[in-house]
């Protein structure tokens, strides 16, 4: 299989190109065409298989559509149990949104100003990762508009409940609306944790 056979976008595709990715490995293949229909994906696989992509390229897909709802909150949200994953997670956005028109990727994370992340907030979002507890402040102090929000990720679903944050994601998943499209993805070798919000909905 080659990513053409993935019917992406052809910026992503050109990006995939840049980054010097000839074939999608095997949690690509089996997740982008998943995502692309719009199916709830739990995805389990080894860390360095290339699952930030798997999940990755299929938001920006969407992100390529028009948006249905006119809005400046994000349409894509990644949660992430830590700040250094959030970034990577960041830069991989940036990376292979790149041939995209007007991809605005926003990090919120804790230990960083609020001013700085207010004012981040306040413009267009098209991608934001967070880490849980910093976007619940933001939540309550009302700066997260979901109403256009697409597709949520829990990258390392199953860190982020050994770390505690079950209650902040379940908070931040009944903020969201109640059509989507959720994805978990975490290593191998960990319990794994899927999570939907309603409906459907569950937690494992
Ligand atoms: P990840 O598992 O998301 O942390 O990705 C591990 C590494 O694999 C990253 O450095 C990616 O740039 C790279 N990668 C992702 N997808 C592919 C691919 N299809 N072919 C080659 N490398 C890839």
């Amino acid at each position: 299989m080659s990513f053409e056979d993935l019917n992406l976008n052809p910026a992503i595709t050109k990006a995939v190109q840049d980054a010097g990715y000839t074939t999608p490995t095997p949690i690509q293949q089996q997740a982008i065409p998943e995502l692309i229909a719009g199916h709830d994906v739990m995805a389990c696989a080894q860390t360095g298989t290339g699952k930030t992509a798997a999940f990755m390229l299929p938001a920006l897909h969407l992100l390529a559509t028009p948006a249905q709802v006119r809005s400046r909150g994000p349409r894509v949200l990644v949660l992430t149990p830590t700040r250094e994953l959030a970034l990577q997670v960041s830069e991989a956005a940036k990376k292979y949104g790149k041939y995209l028109p007007r991809i605005n990727v926003v990090s919120i994370l804790g230990g960083m100003p609020y001013p700085l992340q207010n004012k981040l907030l306040s413009q267009p979002v098209d991608i934001l990762v967070a880490t849980p507890g910093r976007l619940i402040d933001h939540i309550q102090r009302g700066r997260i508009d979901f109403s256009r929000l697409q597709m949520m990720v829990l990258d390392e679903a199953d860190r982020m409940l050994d770390m505690g944050f079950i209650e902040d994601v379940e908070t931040i998943a009944a903020a969201a609306p109640a059509r989507t499209d959720p994805v978990a993805r975490s290593p191998a070798r960990r319990r794994s944790a899927p999570y939907w919000p309603p409906p459907p909905r569950a937690t494992a």
